[in-house]
């Protein structure tokens, strides 16, 4: 039970990697604030969990007045904040002559505006308390990836944030790392799937091929990674950023 007296909040955790992200914490022992963009879904998804304590937040992670009052709430309720995930995503692909102003807005005012503004409101209650791990969701498409200059362009920044907090947070005793994933199933990869023509399973299939480890990433697989970076066995490992991806890189 590694995390038992902790209370950490996973954004985007209604399904998906955060949803496994909140179990794996839950069945660690943590008290688990499920924040997602619908109230409803935060909270179906909380009650779900086998915690000491869940809560479901409704909160849009880009938007600064409502994250503050969500952090506020979580302290209040669940008594405390030790980790912090920041999971929510989306996705708006397209070629850059077909990219709008707006798709790219989106993109990267829920990751890279989003983790900021989480992490700032945290931080302030993390700094006092000389405590903290947060964990960034960042992604193989940092590197680079065809039709995703938005997503790219906010999963890299994600890696300069996570930089740049570990070097400002270490001497208050927070840490700060990134886990950004290979290809894994959820809703996010089944949708791509669909837009450029193919099942699911073909998609999957596709992607297993060419994956050194013969097998495309499930939403475990990143649990189990951020839950590592969040323990006390990784006290000494920040500022980094852990490649989940079967060994494949895009
Ligand atoms: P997903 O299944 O699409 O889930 C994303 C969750 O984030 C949804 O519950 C969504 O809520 C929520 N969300 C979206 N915008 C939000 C906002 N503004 N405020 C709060 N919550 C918001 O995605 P996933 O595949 O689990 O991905 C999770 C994270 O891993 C993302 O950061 C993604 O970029 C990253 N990642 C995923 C993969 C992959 O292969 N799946 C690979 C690399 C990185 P709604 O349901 O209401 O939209």
């Amino acid at each position: 039970m590694r995390f038992d007296e902790r209370v950490v909040l996973v954004t985007g955790a209604a399904r998906g990697i955060g949803a496994a992200t909140a179990r794996r914490f839950a069945s660690e022992g943590a008290r688990v604030a499920v924040l997602d963009l619908d109230q409803a879904d935060a909270e179906r998804a909380a009650e779900s969990l086998d915690a000491p304590a869940a809560i479901g937040v409704g909160c849009d992670v880009s938007d600064g007045e409502a994250v503050a009052v969500a952090v506020r709430r979580v302290v209040d309720e669940l008594g405390g904040l030790q980790v912090l995930v920041n999971n929510a995503g989306v996705t708006r692909d397209n070629l850059l002559h077909k990219m709008s102003e707006s798709d790219w807005d989106t993109v990267i005012n829920v990751h890279l505006r989003g983790a900021f503004l989480m992490c700032k409101a945290a931080q302030q209650v993390f700094v006092p308390q000389k405590y903290g791990r947060i964990v960034n969701l960042s992604s193989v498409s940092a590197l680079g990836n065809r039709g995703q200059a938005n997503y790219s362009a906010a999963k890299m920044g994600i890696q300069g944030l996570t930089r740049t907090l570990a070097i400002e947070l270490g001497p208050y005793g927070v840490n700060v790392n990134a886990v950004a994933p290979g290809f894994i199933v959820t809703d996010m990869t089944d949708e791509t799937a669909r837009r450029v023509g193919v099942t699911p399973e073909e998609f999957r299939a596709g992607i297993a091929d060419v994956t050194p480890i013969r097998r495309v990433g499930q939403p475990d697989d990143i649990a189990a990674a951020v839950a590592f970076l969040c323990s006390d066995e990784a006290s000494f490992i920040t500022g980094q950023t852990l490649y989940v991806d079967g060994g494949r890189r895009l």
